[in-house]
C-alpha cells in the first residue's frame, strides 16, 4: 500500500488548501452576485415589456447563465481537489493512477488527469 502513495509534502499542499479555499469562497461570492445579477431570477422585468429590453435581458442572462456554469464547474473541481488532498490522492491521474505532471499542477493545481488521459479525453469529447 505504502509504496503506491505518493505524498505530497504538507508544505506543499497546505498553502494549496489555502489558496483553494480562498478560491472557494469567491466563487460562492461570484456565484451570489450572478444569481443577483440576472434579471429572469430577480424578477424585475413586469413594467417594460419591450422586444429591445427582452433581448438586452436574454444577452445578460445568457452572459450570466455562461459564467454560473464556469462557476460552478471551478467549484466542483475545487471540491474535488480538496478532497483528494485529504484522501493524500492529490496529483494522482483519476484515470490512469499515474503521477500528473508537476508543470500541470503548477499551472492547474485542480487538473485531475495527467497529460495522455487529458489529451485522451479532448479528442473524445
Ligand atoms: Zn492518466
Amino acid at each position: 500500500m505504502e509504496k503506491n502513495k505518493i505524498s505530497f509534502p504538507s508544505q506543499i499542499l497546505q498553502p494549496l488548501v489555502k489558496h483553494l479555499k480562498g478560491e472557494q469562497k469567491k466563487l460562492i461570492e461570484t456565484k451570489k452576485e450572478l444569481n443577483e445579477a440576472d434579471p429572469f431570477v430577480v424578477g424585475n422585468r413586469e413594467a417594460d415589456n419591450s422586444v429591445d429590453s427582452d433581448v438586452a435581458e436574454n444577452v445578460e442572462h445568457d452572459r450570466a447563465s455562461a459564467m454560473r456554469l464556469h462557476v460552478t464547474k471551478s467549484l466542483i473541481s475545487i471540491r474535488k481537489t480538496l478532497s483528494r488532498i485529504k484522501l493524500g490522492k492529490y496529483g494522482i491521474c483519476v484515470d490512469c493512477g499515474k503521477m500528473i505532471d508537476t508543470d500541470r499542477l503548477a499551472v492547474s493545481p485542480t487538473a485531475e488527469n495527467c497529460m495522455d488521459c487529458a489529451r485522451k479525453k479532448e479528442i473524445k469529447s
